[in-house]
């Protein structure tokens, strides 16, 4: 074992030579050093603002759905570890790799029966781009190559998924002229109950039928747009996608990145809308939050459709596709989730979060409060003061990490309700001071 590292050398070290999401370089805000983490809580090596420990409101980006060290997931690391914990996919396959594609296949909607392993949320997406773009090329429409999205929209940082982001806020303004140039429809209309506008839903399909001949696919998240804003639509909104996609031969490409595995209070947010899509991302929660690894699920026409071209293969292979590790810790997380009543815990946090951010709606500079299954959202009229918002949080023992002027919350669905309502009180004191 290396001699340990004293937190303030590792905090010099970080801030001279690793970079962090969005960060700048050298570093200017000092990260927290976290020493361990269990349950529902971070274990610091330094105390923050009087605590050395956090209960958990992010799920580490919404990954860490049962929480942190978790014994059957453990276990399944600690299994697969002493089997391999790599070998390549090409040529080679394993029993990880394809219990978890065929467990995918068996819970997402029906026609979606072929998987392709990413190593990660954005990766998935562009494999996503790949199969609609060669879709068309190997079918003889070779000019079916944009995409089109709705504003307010998150995809992952690299290429193609940047060019489907929100195009407000950094990104598109910066490369603007290098990305490729989509179709953007307006932001959908706000709100999961509120009846589909029907003028919105016009302007859907003027669109779509408008770039028919140069659209190769409709790609949005479907209910909740994440890291975009943090906002909810009706679901309606996906049954009119699926049906102008259908009319005008335009693939729909769901992003459940961030909506999977029970996040909106059902197993996938296309399951609101009772419609599948032609090619389906999922990421964040698949492993439970332990390991990187995402899939893109597609149906057997796409898949046919790519076979029949002058190149009939799919064209992409990354050197830790289907790695066996994190397959195995997914099966596992998915298992453990299917194997207890998880749309109950979901919906007692819905209704944990919707009480104790009841009050931030009586807040000067709040905007809105929203909640829908295990995510509850207080977006100010300002942009939030992130250290300040922080700092509220840290004193009542809270992890939030807000953006623009939203401060929310996804918590590991094993939060108690005490620990619920403990959040609940940090967010509407981060709502406070930040
Ligand atoms: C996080 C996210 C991604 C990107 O996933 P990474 O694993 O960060 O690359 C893509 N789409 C959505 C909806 C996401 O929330």
């Amino acid at each position: 074992m290396p001699e340990p590292l004293a937190p303030r050398d590792l905090l010099a070290l970080d801030r001279q030579h690793v970079w962090h999401p969005y960060g700048p370089m050298p570093g200017t805000a000092t990260p927290l050093l976290v020493e361990s983490a269990s349950g529902v809580r971070l274990r610091l090596a330094e105390p923050a603002e009087g605590q050395d420990e956090l209960v958990d409101g992010m799920s580490s980006w919404w990954s860490a759905v049962h929480g942190y060290n978790h014994p059957v997931l453990n276990d399944a690391a600690r299994g697969q570890l002493e089997r391999m914990s790599h070998v390549m996919f090409g040529g080679l396959t394993h029993e990880p790799g394809v219990r978890l594609a065929k467990r995918l296949v068996d819970i997402t909607p029906e026609p979606l029966q072929h998987v392709f392993l990413a190593d990660s949320g954005s990766v998935s997406v562009e494999v996503a781009v790949k199969m609609c773009l060669q879709y068309w090329r190997s079918v003889g429409k070779p000019a079916k190559q944009r995409l089109l999205t709705w504003r307010g929209g998150y995809h992952g940082d690299t290429w193609q998924p940047m060019s489907v982001c929100d195009p407000e806020g950094g990104m598109h303004e910066l490369w603007q002229g290098v990305l490729p140039r989509q179709i953007f429809a307006d932001t959908p209309p706000a709100g999961f109950d509120a009846p589909p506008d029907e003028a919105y839903a016009a302007h859907l399909r003027e669109l779509i039928g408008r770039h028919a001949d140069e659209l190769a696919a409709v790609i949005v998240e479907p209910v909740v747009q994440g890291a975009g804003g943090m906002s909810f639509h009706s679901p309606g909104y996906l049954r009119v996608l699926r049906e102008a996609c259908d009319a005008h031969g335009v693939l729909l490409v769901l992003d459940e990145i961030a909506t999977g595995f029970g996040r909106t209070g059902a197993l996938f947010a296309a399951e609101h809308a009772d419609i599948a899509p032609d090619v389906m991302c999922v990421g964040k929660a698949l492993t439970g939050g332990y390991l990187t690894l995402a899939a893109t699920l597609c149906t057997t026409a796409v898949a046919e459709g790519i076979s029949r071209g002058e190149l009939p293969v799919l064209a992409h292979g990354p050197t830790f596709m289907g790695n066996p590790l994190a397959a195995a810790v997914a099966d596992a997380s998915i298992g453990l989730l299917l194997s207890q009543d998880w749309a109950r815990e979901v919906r007692r946090i819905e209704s944990g979060l919707t009480e104790a951010l009841a009050p931030a709606g009586e807040l000067p500079g709040v905007r809105d409060v929203r909640v829908l299954g295990a995510i509850g959202v207080v977006q100010l009229d300002h942009p939030v003061d992130l250290a300040a918002a922080t700092r509220a949080a840290l004193r009542e023992g809270v992890w939030l990490r807000p953006f623009r002027d939203l401060i929310y919350t996804m918590p590991p669905y094993i939060t108690g309700d005490d620990d619920v309502a403990r959040i609940g009180a940090a967010v509407c004191a981060a709502a406070r001071e930040g």
